[in-house]
């Protein structure tokens, strides 16, 4: 229904547009009932609806009302499938649409910077294009039913200590390539709804009332055009939060907020445009949400169970199969030991933790399966409530495992190991888990550990078992997505979104993670994840982009449409891969470039593209990619803006970010023309790189050489001695020429040349 914002907006009173900018309750928004405006709901998210009926809290600790447990993103981005994500968004959508809900808060897209983050498994990547490409399938899925979403938490929301009070202290290049470049994509190519933003500070001001991140790049320069939502108790002063761009202060905060809001208008410290602005946003997201109301709305649980097993099976990784192992052979007997094959873990804790409508006993699933050729025994093994090892339980395992032909061991991360609140202490299973793998392993040779967890753990007993599934945090139909995918009904084509380190130490955020007191500086820069193990040349456990399959591929024929272009060119890339192997099967081809040759710090590949694809066995495919400027720029911060080098590229075509198959080169010429401001304090090497200026310096270089004797070699004749002098000046500042020509240079000389330097026309080419 048409409406006019503007003139509603005209319509309300101070008290009522500043009681707008405060939530009603928990999880509503205020409406404005004289002007028909209803209120509208909120909920968790991200990988299922969590609407709560009762006693409301954010943090998961109360019940909410049967909904779908979809895979949580970490295992989702394993996934590598975006038209998955967005299956996944619509039957969510679908779900908000039955149940009321107007906005769905998620998904979460901040970047693993450490394995430890407690929050991890909510979380797609630690590459930002993997995980703003997820996200903006995700979105898209949701928004695509008339329900909106909260891309969260923004930004730089890394880690759960202190996650209220602490301040990250990140570079602006490090900012922009790495932690913003994960929302970045998603709102611009997805629009959310909202963008919900987090609690901490982010370089020395609460991220909910930063100008900088709200509205200068968020609305300003990325076009924003929903509504800035605070995570929840995220508001520290009302009236500097919505002058800063945070339209909305979840929750309600018992009027404080808004009477904050109208002192701050009636003494001229906010203006009432500003306060305007924000009720319009506000109006048009509820208005949004009133017009794509589906009245009697419902869905089938059943067939949303169904898709959360396939994108379980989609998602989980296989890591290690040697000797054949798996698939399984449907005779035989089989060993299943560990609790968590009759109780799975399949989510996380926190505001995600939902009420799932049904969940699979993995023991029942495997057995179903496996068919009436299979004989089946189950020992617990461990209690899940417990690290304590009960000898009892893990002898009984170790037999059942003995008298079977093959033991599946079920481990992981019990539910209080990781959970939004807290970070984890370290990377290692709980003791009890690993006695059982490593008791079974003593008896047993053909031993498969199924893993159950939301981020990487140490495996020091791998060499000791012969297969491992990742199933991550599987979401209710766990069971049946594990039993399809050992079992070969469906063949495993999951690759890791985040790297496993060989140990915790090696992790480039470990020297400041998680900081000191309400500080935590990011001194690792751009490297995180396999930025930084790829550089330092660390063997990880299992590496970026790394996923075993029942099948093999092979990538040929990779070709470039140019091999020469500017930056405001487009390349296309193509390469054909092909399944060699014996069954059906789906492979992740990833997209990495390199600078081959660059001023300033690069990784040694960033991944730029990547594709799913199917193929029978025997198929082959040519898979396609776009690259355009960004694919090969880095963040420029004295230019302000994304800047490509002049030079050569390597286009990497891998299976994994350690296994690339095929590489060429283009090489792309920049256009940026950026004049940089010299001073009395530039280099003389930094001046001569423009050629104009190294022309204006040689002549006063030489009047410099010959009252100094500085440089230029001697009279001897020496080249050594000529080129060692060349090469400190490089270092030099100009200045240094006045203090050291004995007076052939003055002050007024080098003013002069400083003058010409700068305020000619010559702009270097990048
Ligand atoms: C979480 C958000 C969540 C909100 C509402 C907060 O504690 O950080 O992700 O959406 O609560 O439950």
């Amino acid at each position: 229904m048409e409406r006019n914002i503007k003139d509603l907006v005209q319509q309300m009173t101070l008290e009522e547009k500043a009681g707008m900018c405060s939530g009603l309750d928990f999880w509503h928004l205020k409406g404005v009932e004289r002007l028909g405006i209803p209120s509208i709901m909120v909920t968790d998210g991200p990988h299922g609806l969590r609407k709560q009926d009762s006693s409301a809290d954010h943090l998961g600790l109360t019940s909410s009302v049967p909904a779908t447990c979809f895979p949580s993103a970490a295992g989702l981005a394993s996934s590598w499938d975006t038209e998955l994500a967005r299956q996944v968004g619509v039957a969510l959508g679908e779900e908000c649409q039955a149940e009321d809900v107007a906005v769905l808060l998620g998904p979460g897209v901040n970047i693993k910077r450490s394995p430890l983050g407690g929050r991890n498994f909510e979380y797609f990547s630690e590459d930002p294009l993997l995980s703003t490409q997820m996200a903006t399938a995700h979105i898209q899925g949701v928004q695509s039913q008339g329900v909106g979403t909260s891309l969260k938490h923004f930004a730089v929301n890394n880690q759960e200590e202190r996650r209220m009070s602490i301040d990250a202290v990140v570079d602006e290049r490090t900012l922009r390539e790495i932690y913003l470049a994960s929302f970045e994509g998603a709102v611009k190519d997805a629009q959310p709804w909202t963008v919900m933003c987090s609690y901490n500070k982010v370089n020395g001001t609460y991220a909910g009332e930063n100008e900088w991140l709200l509205t200068d790049i968020l609305k300003d320069e990325w076009g924003h055009e929903g509504l800035v939502v605070s995570d929840w108790g995220a508001v520290n002063e009302r009236a500097d939060a919505l002058a800063a761009g945070l339209e909305l202060e979840m929750p309600a905060s018992g009027g404080i907020g808004e009477r904050k809001v109208i002192d701050a208008v009636e003494s001229g410290t906010l203006p009432m445009d500003k306060l305007d602005l924000a009720v319009e946003r506000l109006l048009t997201l509820i208005l949004k949400a009133v017009d794509h109301k589906k009245e009697g709305a419902s869905y089938d649980k059943e067939e949303h169970h169904q898709l959360a097993r396939k994108v379980a099976s989609e998602s989980m990784v296989l890591l290690k199969n040697e000797a054949g192992l798996l698939p399984l052979k449907r005779k035989g007997s089989i060993a299943i030991v560990g609790a968590f094959a009759r109780k799975p873990r399949f989510q996380g804790g926190g505001s995600s933790h939902i009420n799932p409508t049904k969940v699979d006993d993995i023991l029942d699933e495997m057995t179903q399966v496996a068919g009436d050729g299979v004989t089946i025994s189950y020992a617990p093994g461990y209690r899940i409530e417990e690290d304590d090892v009960d000898e009892t339980l893990l002898q009984e395992a170790v037999q059942a495992a003995q008298a079977a032909d093959t033991a599946v061991v079920f481990v992981g991360l019990p539910d209080r190991y990781e959970s939004e609140g807290y970070d984890r202490a370290h990377l290692r299973l709980p003791d009890n888990h690993i006695r059982l793998i490593e008791k079974v392993a003593k008896v047993q040779s053909r031993v498969v550990v199924v893993l159950s967890n939301g981020s990487p753990v140490e495996m020091p007993w791998l060499p000791q078992v012969q297969a491992v599934l990742e199933a991550y945090l599987g979401g209710q139909a766990v069971g049946g997505a594990i039993a399809d995918l050992l079992y070969g009904e469906v063949n495993p084509s999951g690759k890791l979104a985040e790297t496993f380190p060989a140990k915790l130490s090696h992790n480039p955020s470990y020297l400041n993670f998680p900081g000191e007191a309400d500080r935590v500086d990011y001194r690792e820069g751009i490297f995180v994840g396999y930025r930084y193990y790829d550089k330092k040349e660390l063997e990880p456990l299992f590496p970026f982009g790394y996923g075993l399959s029942y099948t093999a591929f092979e990538y040929s024929d990779l070709q470039v449409d140019r091999t020469a272009l500017t930056d405001l060119d487009e390349v296309q890339v193509q390469v054909r891969v092909t399944n060699t192997g014996e069954r059906a099967g789906k492979e992740i081809v990833q997209l990495y470039v390199r600078d081959v040759e660059s001023t300033v710090i690069r990784p040694d590949r960033e991944l730029k593209a990547f594709a799913k694809v199917a193929l029978e066995a025997g198929e082959s495919k040519i898979v396609h990619f776009t690259l355009n400027k960004r694919s090969f720029a880095y963040y420029n911060v004295d230019m302000k803006d994304w800047h490509v080098e002049t030079g050569e590229f390597e286009i990497q075509l891998g299976s994994s970010s350690r296994d690339i198959r095929m590489q060429t080169r283009v090489s792309v010429e920049s256009t940026a023309t950026f004049i940089p401001t010299y001073t009395r304090n530039s280099t003389l090497g930094d001046i001569q790189q423009d050629p104009a200026n190294k022309k204006l310096l040689e002549q006063v270089l030489k009047q410099f050489q010959e009252a100094s004797g500085f440089g230029g070699g001697d009279d001897s004749g020496d080249n050594d001695h000529a080129d060692m002098m060349n090469a400190m000046m490089k270092y030099m500042p100009l200045r240094a020429l006045v203090a050291f020509s004995g007076g052939a240079m003055t002050e007024e000389a080098m003013n002069q040349l400083l003058d010409q330097m700068n305020h000619k026309d010559h702009g270097i080419r990048g």
